[in-house]
């Protein structure tokens, strides 16, 4: 079985900003912290990397409790702010799914800095949830190497139990920033660069994926690449 990763902000859709919307919300009426404090990158990053800068920039203690209260109040307001706020699904997204739901020797899942459940809120808003058999998840991962190894274990488990004996035979990665490039390169995927999100053609390029795309509606060195690594080494 061949494995493609995708990110989700910026790579699969655009939310218009619901991620950030919520975790102010939050940190507003739950910890009293009035703006998120500047220079606190959200793009790339895990939730829980990104709540941890903040209560450290706020004098809040980054403890697991802490998490916990945030993470109860960010779920029920990521839910709203995604029906509330315009969003889209990005170009070329549905038509590479589908071509890939087709080929029975590969399989879709997530590399994320979401936590589990706001990928699940937010490729449901629009309309991708189910499609995605497993991931890696930001929920407790400050490092989005990590992440990556947690997808990688979850798609060699998905490749045994779903379908008898099979094995993983191959990974892809599909993201929008730098921190995608490398997390992807550190599992040793094949890596997939997409200028849909914070960063431009030429700033993906300079962290050296295997492939640039301007939007994924050109898929077709992707695919092909897909197709070759089937070949090569999926028996
Ligand atoms: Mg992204």
């Amino acid at each position: 079985m061949y494995a493609v990763l995708f990110d989700i902000d910026g790579t699969l859709l655009l939310t218009g900003g619901a991620g950030h919307v919520a975790f102010a919300e939050t940190f507003r009426e739950v910890f009293g912290v009035g703006e998120i404090p500047t220079g606190i990158s959200f793009a790339g990053r895990s939730d829980r990397a990104i709540c941890r800068d903040i209560m450290q920039h706020s004098g809040i203690e980054p403890s697991v409790e802490n998490w916990q209260v945030f993470f109860e109040d960010y779920r029920q307001r990521l839910q709203r702010v995604l029906s509330e706020l315009e969003g889209t699904v990005l170009p070329g997204v549905i038509d590479l799914i589908e071509t890939l739901e087709q080929d029975d020797n590969t399989a879709i899942g997530l590399l994320t800095g979401n936590t589990e459940f706001g990928a699940m809120a937010k490729t449901s808003a629009y309309g991708l949830g189910g499609r995605f058999a497993f991931g890696g998840y930001g929920d407790l991962r400050t490092n989005r190497n990590d992440i990556a190894a947690d997808a990688l274990l979850a798609a060699q488990q998905y490749a045994r139990g779903a379908e008898g004996e099979r094995e993983l035979c191959g990974t892809m990665v599909i993201g929008d920033t730098p921190a995608d490039v490398e997390c992807g390169r550190s599992i040793g995927a094949y890596v997939v660069a997409v200028a849909t999100g914070s960063s431009s053609v030429s700033e993906l390029a300079a962290c050296g994926p295997d492939l640039v795309l301007a939007d994924l509606t050109d898929a077709e060195e992707l695919l092909a690449e897909v197709e070759a690594a089937a070949q090569r080494h999926c028996p």
